[in-house]
């Protein structure tokens, strides 16, 4: 056996395994741009499963934006941004960011999953502590993980099991959590964290992927959700591929965190910085974030028909007020059961397995999106009653 073939033997029985558990992923090929309809594997289908919560990823004034910026910038970045990668769109953006969320400074990163690795790398190593609420996306799990810190993580959102975990360190602690949980949809307890967090002196780092957008009456996100501000929550993160429906994410927070992210963070510093047309894109959502409120308002209504819908079904729905809906089933093969019954009648609605989420949880991760009509949420609501078991 050449060593391609030895890798493959390697590789074979656990791919094998997987099928065999139901755990396998597929990817389905899409045809076309997000929306609440998509061609996807040849059909079309409705789709409750995307985080274009507001219904921006194919606006065309994101990609009008993109199109001039490709004429100004042409398309590669070309270096990183410490390099010769960092352009006005950049900088415009870093700057509106800021200010949209009230804060002195924001750094773009090249994506959400970056943005967490280099905050943790930046501001924890040996001697300090990271803890982390166990449901926090993997992303930030990973953070803690390589950062060298002491890490821990704590019962989902148990601010009291939080306070066991506090330990005297010769450094300092970040307590790390989702604003919105990407696999619940629940809103993390940020109030009583900050205050926990406060009183033993550590520093609240808060990824808002899923609130960014969304929560808030004018979208600022978990923090406005709960009034809470930079004295709080120091470290705001946030992405833009969600609810801003373009891609990238960014911080937002003090001169001094900004600058300190700019030293030090190693996804920052060693990796080419996003297409300017990417930037340029993300100001027009951004634009449409503030100046839409419909879309928000659009969405809450939406989420209240489905819940109000999903009760008189008897379906068990997770506790959750966001766009984020799951229906909890259990069994990984039972959750691509239904949801190969649902696209039978012409849904889209992904099954979410293990080890995405815990071991007997597995679930349908339903999402709503401000563009979604009513009708399309009552043609959920009736496929998932001729569907679910
Ligand atoms: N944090 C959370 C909570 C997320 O859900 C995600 C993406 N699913 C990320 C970070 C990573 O962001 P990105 O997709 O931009 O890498």
């Amino acid at each position: 056996m050449d060593a391609a073939q030895r890798l493959d033997a390697l590789l074979k029985p656990e791919l094998a395994a997987l099928q065999q558990k139901s755990l396998y992923r597929l990817r389905r090929i899409l045809a076309g741009p997000q929306g609440p309809e998509i061609e996807a594997d040849g059909r079309r289908l409705l789709n409750f499963s995307s985080n274009d919560y507001l219904g921006l990823a194919a606006h065309p004034e994101l990609a009008a934006a993109a199109k001039r910026a490709l004429d100004q910038y042409g398309l590669g970045a070309g270096a990183a941004h410490l390099v010769t990668g960092h352009t006005r769109a950049h900088q415009a953006l870093e700057e509106e960011l800021a200010a949209f969320c009230g804060r002195p400074r924001a750094l773009l990163f090249s994506s959400g999953y970056l943005a967490n690795l280099g905050i943790a790398g930046a501001l924890a190593g040996r001697g300090d502590q990271v803890l982390e609420d166990r449901l926090n996306h993997a992303s930030l799990l990973d953070a803690g993980l390589l950062c060298g810190a002491r890490f821990a993580r704590y019962a989902h959102a148990d601010v009291a099991a939080l306070k066991k975990e506090f330990e005297a360190r010769s450094g300092h602690t970040l307590v790390v959590t989702d604003g919105v949980f990407s696999m619940d949809g629940d809103v993390a307890p940020l109030p009583e964290l900050a205050r926990a967090v406060d009183e033993a002196g550590a520093f609240l780092v808060v990824d808002d992927a899923h609130g960014f957008g969304v929560l808030g009456e004018t979208g600022r996100g978990s923090l406005e959700h709960h009034r809470l501000g930079m004295a709080e929550v120091p470290v705001y993160m946030a992405t833009l591929g969600k609810a801003c429906g373009a891609f990238g994410a960014f911080v937002a927070g003090s001169e001094a965190l900004v600058e300190s992210l700019i030293q030090r963070a190693r996804t920052y510093i060693y990796t080419t910085a996003a297409p300017a047309a990417l930037a340029e894109a993300s100001r027009a959502a951004l634009r449409l974030l503030a100046a839409e409120s419909w879309r928000r308002e659009r969405l809450r209504a939406l989420i209240a028909r489905f819940r109000s819908g999903a009760k008189q079904l008897d379906l068990k729905l997770a506790d959750s007020v966001t766009a984020i809906q799951p229906l909890l089933v259990g069994e990984a093969a039972e959750a691509l059961q239904l949801s190969e019954r649902l696209k039978e009648r012409g849904i889209l609605a992904a099954a979410i397995r293990p080890p995405t989420v815990p071991a007997g949880t597995a679930r349908l991760r339903l999402t709503l999106t401000a563009t979604h009509s009513e009708e399309q949420v009552d043609r959920l609501l009736d496929a998932l009653k001729a569907a679910a078991p």
